[in-house]
């Protein structure tokens, strides 16, 4: 292998996209952290062809999906074209996916992939009434309590004043695609 995990190859680089690969040959694993901005001009073509040449030698690929900013209607068309090719080739894992991807797979499915595709964690967002400031949380799908279709996050407290944190939106709606 060509690769090593200290230093990253950056694939795509834009103004407004950005991918890094770090890939570690004697683990078999790479991590792949697209950034920024997701349309119709977004270059999943290299990012595709990268990850064709890579697999071979991997056991598994970890998307670190905590910085996708934003995603317009034909950037998500071109990323689940881009998923259903990527998933094919190697095993595939999600991590600290970012609001906008959660809040678009409550409504379209296999933003997130297919079952194929394991979920490690994802961002949810908290707010602090005291010190009226929003935070993110990394949770993992089995921190999320639920019962009868109804969706419990798990509690936090504010690193500031330690008042308890509220969940910033609509648990029902925000976790629905877990189902
Ligand atoms: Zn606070």
């Amino acid at each position: 292998m060509l690769f090593d995990m200290s230093i990253p190859v950056t694939l795509a680089k834009g103004d407004r996209f950005h991918v890094e690969a770090l890939v570690n040959s004697e683990t078999k694993k790479a991590i792949i952290r697209p950034t920024g901005f997701i349309d119709e001009n977004t270059d999943f073509d290299s990012l595709l062809e990268y990850i064709t040449k890579i697999a071979p030698g991997l056991q598994e690929m970890t998307f670190d999906l905590g910085h996708i900013d934003s995603l317009n209607s034909l950037g998500a068309r071109a990323w689940l074209i881009f998923l259903e090719k990527a998933e094919a080739l190697i095993p595939l894992k999600f991590e600290k996916v970012s609001e906008v991807l959660v809040d678009l797979a409550g409504i379209v499915p296999n933003v997130l992939g297919t079952a194929k595709v394991s979920l490690c964690s994802f961002c949810a967002p908290y707010y602090c009434p005291k010190c009226d400031r929003r935070t993110v949380q990394i949770l993992t799908p089995s921190a999320i309590h639920r019962e009868k279709g109804a969706f419990t996050p798990p509690a936090f407290t504010c690193n500031e004043c330690k008042s308890e944190l509220e969940f910033d939106g609509h648990p029902d709606e925000y976790f629905g695609f877990l189902k």
